[in-house]
């Protein structure tokens, strides 16, 4: 097909996520045809540079002969088998290094295709295991705590332990309760605090909704480390910890959803690690196959799966599955993805990236228009504002965020925002260089919007 055509054909019916269709029928999106190494190439021939690890998941880049060749071996012998009544292969081998990987009490592994069914998963493991584990006439553990501002997904359940204001008024009316803690981040405090304070603030009602709680909770999710989707909001150091020690205080399972920070994007394999903490559900997916395929997991640890032990007639199975559960293309592309984090080094990498990323950012320190950088490996967000010193927001009609994302994408370079906070997501396996020319670019794009918009 014809460039043309292909784009009418878009705008006719292709229904794209998280759009509005009438903006991206006007806007002529590049369609991308073939990738190579870091860079996506349109049907126009014109390559960008993909500065967001095409919304973060790539890992290692595109077309990279190692995870093609273990596609292709797998493509050989089958791509699809089930797991419900069978094995396959692939999803024993990569239970196997999963196991060796991630912290030493998850040892159970369930597939699913994406972060949001792995965290549904999690929830619906966790209710189950409390009303098989508790008495029948206990109170019933059917409260979840989450985090302000969390992000976990789309479906219905990991929306209910979402914190996106703008989606929870949408579906309000289907979704279940949640305990909300508030998020330990100052940029966007309420007035009457300074920075310590706040904080204290924070960790004082984690304790004490914790303490009010308890007995209903049936989880506590939250994204360790970083929020992503709610624009890079950080946690301090030592609260993931704080977390762990309450939650475990009071029997509440922890789901940790590494969705989005796992596979090195903290600049450790997992972000849990960095506070020395163990989970109770492990949710990995995104960057799991490279990027290649879907695939999520949902780990989960002995004492947990106990209480899914029993005969036949105990019924106390795992009520949940899907059709594609643990495929095989999918398993060995993730198994392959791993093995190059070894071969490459990219942890040690990823060491040295985000160390240019802080050089880099330091440039943008005293920019009359950024609020805020916030930096943790290899995830950027700068908070982009009209006003520093009030921290006020430039107009929504404005859409900053979009028109740095235009005059970046102008110069060879693929990012999206989250509103006004660009993000800067490189995928852990691309070379210095090209690090260095998406902070060349992004740095240059925010100044000529500005400009724009201000003039
Ligand atoms: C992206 C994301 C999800 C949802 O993953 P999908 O594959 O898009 O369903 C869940 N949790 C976090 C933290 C994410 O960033």
């Amino acid at each position: 097909m014809q460039p043309d055509e292909l784009r009418n054909i878009d705008n006719d019916h292709v229904w794209h996520p998280f759009t509005q269709m009438q903006g991206h029928r006007a806007e002529n999106v590049p369609i991308i045809e073939s990738g190579d190494g870091f860079f996506l190439i349109d049907t126009e021939g014109r390559s960008y540079l993909d500065g967001v690890s095409s919304l973060w998941c790539n890992v290692h880049g595109h077309r990279v002969p190692e995870l093609d060749q273990a596609i292709r071996d797998q493509l050989d012998r089958i791509a699809h088998s089930t797991l419900l009544g069978l094995a396959s292969v692939p999803s024993i081998e990569l239970a196997d290094e999963l196991v060796k990987r991630t912290p030493a009490d998850l040892t159970k592994v369930f597939y699913s295709d994406s972060g949001s069914t792995a965290v549904e998963i999690a929830l619906k493991m966790a209710f189950q295991y409390h009303s098989q584990k508790t008495p029948v006439e206990s109170q019933p553990r059917d409260l979840f705590a989450c985090m302000q501002h969390a992000y976990h997904g789309d479906t219905i359940g990991s929306v209910s332990v979402g914190g996106i204001s703008i989606f929870h008024q949408i579906f309000g009316k289907l979704l279940f309760e949640s305990v909300q803690i508030p998020c330990p981040t100052t940029y966007h405090r309420p007035e009457g605090y300074t920075e310590e304070s706040y904080l204290e603030f924070c960790f004082a009602e984690l304790e004490r909704l914790l303490a009010e709680h308890h007995q209903r909770l049936a989880a506590f999710v939250i994204e360790p480390l970083v929020q992503g989707a709610a624009g890079m909001l950080m946690h301090p150091p030592g609260y993931l910890k704080r977390v762990r020690e309450l939650t475990s205080q009071y029997g509440i399972p922890l789901i940790a959803d590494e969705v989005a920070v796992g596979l090195g994007r903290t600049g450790t394999m997992f972000a849990c690690e960095q506070e020395g903490v163990t989970p109770d559900f492990l949710c990995l997916a995104k960057g799991i196959t490279g990027g290649y395929l879907p695939l999520a997991v949902t780990m989960a640890t002995e004492e947990i799966a106990a209480a899914f032990e029993g005969a036949h007639t105990d019924y106390n199975a795992f009520y949940h599955g899907h059709t594609y559960t643990g495929n095989s293309l999918a398993c060995a592309a993730a198994l392959a993805t791993l093995k190059l984090f070894d071969e490459n080094r990219t942890l040690d990498h990823i060491r040295e990236t985000s160390e240019v990323l802080a050089k880099r950012l330091s440039e943008l320190e005293d920019h009359p228009h950024v609020g805020e950088i916030r930096h943790k490996g290899l995830m950027v967000g700068i908070e982009l504002v009209a006003n520093r010193e009030t921290r006020s927001a430039f107009p929504a009609e404005q859409r900053m965020g979009h028109q740095v994302t235009l005059a970046a994408r102008k110069n060879g370079v693929i990012v999206r925002p989250l509103g006004d906070v660009m993000i800067l997501m490189p995928a852990p396996g691309m070379p210095t260089e090209l690090i260095e020319q998406l902070c060349d670019t992004v740095f240059a794009a925010i100044d000529e919007a500005i400009q724009m918009q201000v003039a």
